[in-house]
């Protein structure tokens, strides 16, 4: 903790009113609060309703790039991570993977969020998390278990784009409804031939068309470049309800990963998955029993992005030079991670096993006898 507060005081972002000293967001509280003299100072969050921007060709409007908060750009050479963090504090590791090869990038703007969901779970709660989770792994090599591995989390703030668009679409397809007919058929049974009926499916095709309107909310796409959607699934669905306007006070303390998609990228992503939905919406109006040579032409209007930052406490270790990951969603505490196994854990357990199995086999031989 003394470490990070040193840290911080390089760059104090928000000194406390009494003290001078540095300020950092308060999972616990939900304010500001004083490092050293433990004053707090509310955020006020004016309830301003998160502001939408334009994406489209034409009428793009200039991104803001101003956080409200002096920043640098870092980029680790090990994993390729780029982090956001205070203007004057000197970065030692990566706050991903742990290596100490980061480099200052040069200026770049950076796209501001729109609204972020603040940290509830405090590192002490993070370091706790881990602690029991270490625990609870069976194979975990003992000198592992052991080390203390807190002083490697880090809150990070992980990038998101959300995208509203109004769609509207053309559609042509092939219905096809299933009718049954009776057919009479014939069938030899013991040399003699003989007649039966039987129920038999075919399928009407005709042609239809339409059209399809449908207005799309807050496609939510990461743009980080340390969580892919795998990893994201694993720390559970963030309740977007959550979420704040932007205010620096928010990072004070934290760090923001850098998005690695940009917002073109991720706009290609929300249309695929718009493109899924509005197929499988489309199918449903048409109805019938099947639907076939589907052809949907869309056309987009109003396209709107937001950039939203989600909370994540990660650490990175590695354990016989075999990286590691361990991650608490920053809102909910839930935990996930991959550990490092003991062979020699694992071969005492499977021989237990075996032991075990084996006296019962003999019991029940001995029994049957
Ligand atoms: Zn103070
Ligand atoms: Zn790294």
């Amino acid at each position: 903790m003394a470490k990070d507060a040193n840290e911080a005081m390089e760059a104090i972002q928000f000194p406390c009113a009494s003290c001078g000293g540095a300020m950092l967001f308060d999972a616990d509280s939900q304010q500001l609060k004083c490092q050293y003299c433990g004053r707090l100072q509310a955020i006020d969050s004016d309830n301003e309703l998160p502001q939408e921007h334009a994406l489209d060709d034409g009428m793009q409007e200039e991104a803001d790039t101003d956080w409200g908060l002096a920043q640098q750009t870092i980029k680790c050479e090990a994993c390729g991570g780029e982090s956001l963090i205070p203007a004057l504090q000197t970065a030692t590791l990566c706050p991903f993977c742990g290596s100490p090869k980061v480099l200052s990038q040069p200026a770049t703007a950076n796209i501001k969020p729109e609204s972020l969901i603040p940290f509830q779970v405090d590192r002490d709660d993070a370091t706790a998390a881990f602690r029991a989770w270490k625990k609870k792994r069976w194979f975990l090599p003992g000198a592992f278990k052991r080390e203390n591995t807190s002083a490697r989390l880090s809150g990070i703030y992980i990038p998101y784009w959300t995208y509203d668009a109004d769609t509207s679409s053309a559609y042509t397809a092939e219905r096809g409804d299933y009718h049954y007919r009776t057919v009479t058929k014939t069938r030899v049974v013991n040399g003699k031939t003989e007649t039966y009926t039987e129920q038999e499916r075919y399928t009407v095709w005709h042609w239809v068309s339409g059209e399809y309107d449908r207005f799309f909310n807050d496609v939510l796409v990461p743009a980080s470049g340390q969580y892919d959607a795998k990893l994201l699934e694993r720390l559970g669905n963030f309740e977007l309800g959550g979420l704040f306007g932007y205010k620096p006070d928010y990072l004070s303390g934290y760090i923001a990963e850098r998005y690695s998609v940009n917002r073109s990228q991720g706009w290609g992503e929300a249309r695929e998955w718009i493109g899924d939905a509005l197929r499988s919406d489309i199918r449903a109006e048409i109805g019938g029993d099947e639907v076939r040579s589907l052809n949907i032409d869309t056309d987009y209007f109003n396209r709107t992005f937001k950039h939203l930052l989600l909370p994540v406490w990660n650490a990175s270790y590695n354990y016989k030079s075999k990286p590691y990951r361990f991650m608490v969603n920053g809102q909910t505490g839930l935990v996930s991670g991959n550990a490092p196994r003991s062979a020699w854990k694992i071969t005492f357990f499977a021989m237990v096993c075996l032991a075990v199995v084996g006296a019962f086999v003999w019991v029940y031989m001995d029994y049957a006898r």
